[in-house]
């Protein structure tokens, strides 16, 4: 297990990591240099460094740490979608999802061990919160994907879709993409990044102010309050309401059309009335709408509706003049929706240092 103690380069933007060279004697150009190896070159350690003096390879060897997780497993489906499992610094274990689409590679991340919303039919709600990921842990899951990637592929996109809901851990997910946008970073262009959440109305509306220009998800599964606050605990809090007038705010911050996840669940929200109401609900909302049949899990009853409640449904939404898209699930074989490995391994007693992987149903399905 690694030592917490020391200080994770991973998590560091350019001018903290300038700071600490400054500070350890060494010029700033150090810094680049650094970020360099790790995000562009794929270092893995201080000693592949070999362009900086050996002897701060060894000083920054003993004091502080490239890497503060590691990969477990990793987990392959017949349709090229990846899941690794990985460890953190206290045992823990997180996942997130290499998922290939044509010229599109996308990874998917997780920002929390566990989590809070309690979602019926999500594999990670289950288990509750344990803690928050630091801006570390969310960096280093797109490294470790990126360090699996063949020669010839390259990350295009990044999605906040793993474990967790990713504006409750604000500052970390905040701080993590501007790091993966970066150009010392991952480079990856904010239009192809997107943060999904649960309807946390609060942070969109200051993920708003920061004007970023990235995607935003919205799980919104229902029409109603009442049908809604049986789907997601946190919807009292959170009324579609106040999350719709967050929504367009968002849009008139960036000018970014919304996306609204909705997972359909036989007899709670996939009827014709359903669609309809949905369709009447977003209409004037400048929106994408992603329809996910729901991945069914063992622990909870909920099971999607046959396929042509589905092509109905979609239906109803195009003839409302709705932007439609019908996700196809991804992975199915390592059940590569959230938190499912997270929570077989609980179950099981494995939490920790287990050998198996697997996956789960936050919408980790891509159209
Ligand atoms: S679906 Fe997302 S927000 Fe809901 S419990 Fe699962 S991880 Fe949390």
């Amino acid at each position: 297990m690694k030592d917490r103690h020391l200080t994770s380069f991973t998590g560091m933007s350019l001018e903290e990591l300038q700071e600490l060279c400054k500070s350890i004697g060494e010029p700033v150009y150090r810094a680049r240099q650094i970020l360099l190896w790790i995000y562009k070159k794929g270092a893995t350690s201080f000693e592949q460094m070999y362009n900086l003096p050996e002897r701060l390879r060894e000083e920054l060897e003993k004091k502080n740490l490239l890497f503060q997780t590691e990969v477990d497993t990793v987990a392959k489906t017949i349709d090229g979608t990846e899941k690794l499992a990985i460890r953190l610094f206290d045992g823990n274990i997180i996942e997130s999802v290499l998922l290939r689409n044509r010229r599109k590679v996308t990874a998917c991340v997780s920002t929390q061990v566990g989590c809070a919303m309690a979602c019926s039919f999500c594999a990670s709600g289950q288990l509750g919160l344990e803690r928050n990921l630091d801006t570390g842990e969310i960096i280093e899951q797109t490294l470790h994907i990126k360090n699996h990637l063949h020669q010839n592929e390259s990350l295009t996109n990044i999605v906040f879709m793993g474990i967790g809901e990713p504006l409750a851990n604000y500052d970390n997910v905040i701080k993590s993409l501007k790091i993966m946008n970066a150009d010392w970073g991952l480079g990856i262009s904010m239009r192809h990044i997107t943060v999904s959440t649960v309807g946390i109305v609060t942070g969109i509306r200051r993920l708003a102010r920061e004007r970023l220009k990235i995607n935003l998800a919205i799980s919104l599964h229902a029409s109603d309050d009442s049908t809604r606050s049986g789907i997601i605990l946190s919807n009292k809090k959170n009324s579609i309401r106040n999350i719709l007038a967050a929504a367009r705010e968002y849009f008139r911050a960036t000018h970014r059309d919304i996306s609204f996840e909705y997972t359909l669940i036989e007899g709670i929200n996939s009827s014709v009335q359903d669609a309809t109401a949905l369709a009447r609900l977003l209409n004037g909302i400048r929106c994408i709408i992603n329809i996910l049949p729901l991945n069914p899990i063992e622990e909870c009853e909920l099971r999607p509706p046959d396929r042509k409640t589905v092509e109905m449904f979609c239906n109803i939404l195009e003839r409302n003049g709705m932007v439609v898209t019908l996700r196809k699930k991804k992975g199915d074989d390592v059940n590569a929706a959230c938190g499912q490995l997270r929570l077989q391994r609980y179950k099981h007693g494995k939490r920790y240092k287990t050998r198996k992987t697997g996956g789960g149903n936050h919408p980790l399905s891509f159209a």
